[in-house]
């Protein structure tokens, strides 16, 4: 077999075979793959694309390119979560206390982040002492133990994703459908979950800008996960503007606690609890949205959520005091405050740009060895419809070493009243 006849048949627009792929990315994974051919392939699949079959081949072939998780000997439906991406995107932060204290193993694995999205391994790295890489022993023991488990996911699983998504990055390949289907999948296979609640975001601030390609992608997901026998569903969900009030790492972190207190009322409230009461029906602990909502504003509101948290972060080495004293996180010497020039309603916000200019200030990284700068951040005081007065703050720069100035234009002011979308575009189960 030759990668030259892979790459030729996909260019012209036909479909490769289960051993081709199988091929390819042995190859990659291995490391016998020549760079170019496979950047090569990678850009006739992003204007081709893969059918159903070459996308699960593709999504199986990545899975066994290194370790899986077996996660068999913990009781119960072990349940995770992935979002497809956003800025201030922190839900797994909420949910995941919120899952165990209800009953439901929640084991997840988590990215760290690049460019303008952020990772949950960095928010959590914010944490003083907080261990956010384990072993697969220590993993199951902290599922065990906690009824939670959260890690980044090691070089040693799905290595043919990470030699591919490096690629990727820097031959603007990223934004396929079959090849997120595949990335996000193998990784998600290889950990071990039972069930698996996709967030697939949609809009100005995500990979899919469009409700026809976020469904296409969500529906090519749980169509994988499916054929695979694990449970999943997939909400479409709007991302026009930053979750939340706050992006950078430690202040994320401020924000989830806030909410797991019961003291946050927001869009990212919302979405947290929602899919949190969707993980509860998938591992079982509820039978209707009403019932698993109920059970996660009790969770909340009795404190189970937030001691579950406490006593998770305890078991892995971090200090659960910084979740009551915001002085023990990283902090950030000074606040720039970023004024409205003119009074108006919010109409847009470019939750791109302000993801960059996070990343600027040293919240996020532009290459996979940039240092972070967990203390430093952004907070957001204006959301999409809200009216604004001349010279009122729209947002809080937080910053240590670096300087970063937002443009003129990132949040657009106007006259006329402008009504949000609706967080919750589309739910897809099959
Ligand atoms: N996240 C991933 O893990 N892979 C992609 O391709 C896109 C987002």
């Amino acid at each position: 077999m030759r990668m030259y006849d892979l790459i030729y048949t996909k260019k012209m627009g036909g479909r490769l075979s289960d051993e081709q792929i199988a091929f390819w990315v042995e190859g990659v994974a291995r490391g016998s793959a020549p760079d170019e051919q496979s950047a090569a392939l990678l850009m006739a699949i992003c204007w081709r694309g893969m059918d159903t079959r070459e996308a699960w081949a593709l999504t199986l072939a990545m899975r066994d390119s290194g370790l899986k998780e077996d996660l068999s000997s913990v009781p119960g439906v072990k349940v995770d979560k992935h979002s497809t991406g956003g800025v201030g995107d922190k839900t797994t932060l909420v949910l995941g206390p919120i899952v165990a204290a209800c009953g439901v193993p929640c084991a997840m694995f988590s990215g760290r982040g690049l460019g303008h999205t952020g990772g949950t391994v960095d928010k959590y790295s914010a944490i003083p002492g907080l261990r956010v890489e384990l072993d697969p022993e220590a993993f199951r023991a902290s599922l065990r133990a906690t009824g939670f488990a959260n890690s980044a996911q090691t070089g040693d699983f799905c290595p043919a994703d990470r030699k591919l998504y490096a690629l990727r990055d820097v031959t603007a390949t990223v934004e396929s459908i079959p090849l997120i289907t595949a990335s996000i999948m193998s990784k998600k296979l290889a950990g071990g979950c039972d069930a698996l609640v996709l967030d697939v975001k949609c809009g100005a601030g995500a990979f899919m800008k469009s409700i026809e390609d976020a469904r296409a992608l969500a529906r090519a997901m749980v169509a994988v996960g499916q054929a695979q026998g694990l449970k999943v569903k997939a909400l479409v969900t709007r991302m026009e503007e930053p979750l939340g009030w706050a992006i950078g790492n430690a202040l994320e972190v401020m924000e989830a606690v806030e909410i797991l207190k019961g003291q946050g009322d927001s869009d990212l409230a919302r979405l947290s609890f929602r899919l949190a009461a969707e993980m509860l029906i998938l591992g079982g602990a509820a039978r209707t949205l009403a019932e698993a909502e109920g059970q996660v504003a009790g969770a909340v509101a009795s404190g189970r959520a937030m001691a579950r948290f406490r006593a998770w972060v305890a078991h892995n080495g971090g200090d659960p005091g910084a979740l009551d004293d915001f002085s023990l996180l990283p902090g950030s010497r000074r606040r720039v405050a970023v004024r409205a020039h003119s009074a108006g309603f919010v109409q847009a916000m470019d939750s791109r740009a302000l993801g960059l200019l996070a990343m600027e200030l040293g919240a996020g990284r532009s290459s996979r060895e940039d240092p972070l700068d967990l203390g430093v951040g952004i907070q957001v005081h204006a959301r999409i419809g809200q009216w604004v007065e001349d010279g009122q703050d729209l947002l809080t720069l937080h910053c240590n070493d670096r300087e970063a100035q937002p443009a003129a234009g990132w949040i657009t002011l106007g006259p006329e009243p402008c009504t949000p979308q609706p967080w919750l575009l589309e739910s897809v189960e099959t």
